[in-house]
């Protein structure tokens, strides 16, 4: 039914929900999985002396993520990739999933953000509004 999902990762618990749920379809669709994160662009006004080092760090952050997401995938019998780029995550998302051509993208309904009573968070929210293919919100 899918070719290729895409989930989306940030860290947080609901993330992790929605890559064991993606893992599951990989598995039952015969899928190929891509697991992407979206790190924050540096702040402008970062002396250049701290550049590498700040870059370094968020790669460094952004790797940890994605292989804390990957122990939650499971065994797929396709192929399983990451993809961790700068940005706005909604952005990053939906570049990467027109770029693979992917049939399915997953989110959690929330994410790292502070606002427990939220029902669905701003990435979530603009990734329904702006894909064009299927979205899968696991809450
Ligand atoms: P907000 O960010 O609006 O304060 P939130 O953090 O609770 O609220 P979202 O950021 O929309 O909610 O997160 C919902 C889902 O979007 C996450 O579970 C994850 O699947 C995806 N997502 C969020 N941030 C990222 C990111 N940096 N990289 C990749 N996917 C992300
Ligand atoms: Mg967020």
């Amino acid at each position: 039914m899918f070719n290729k999902i895409l989930v989306g990762v940030d860290g947080s618990d609901h993330a992790l929900k929605a890559v064991r749920l993606a893992g599951q379809l990989a598995r039952a669709c015969n899928a190929d999985l891509v697991l992407v994160h979206a790190y924050p662009s540096l702040p402008k006004d970062i002396g250049e002396a701290k550049v590498q080092e700040t870059v370094s760090e968020r790669l460094r952050a952004a790797n940890e993520v994605l292989e804390r997401a990957l122990q939650e995938v499971g065994y797929t019998p396709k192929i399983v990739e990451t993809e961790a780029l700068e940005g706005v995550a909604a952005d990053v998302i939906l570049r990467v999933a027109e770029a693979r051509k992917v049939d399915l993208i997953v989110v959690g309904s929330r994410g790292l953000g502070a606002l427990a009573s939220l029902l669905l968070g701003s990435q979530s929210q603009d990734v329904i509004q702006r894909a064009t293919c299927p979205v899968l919100v696991v809450r």
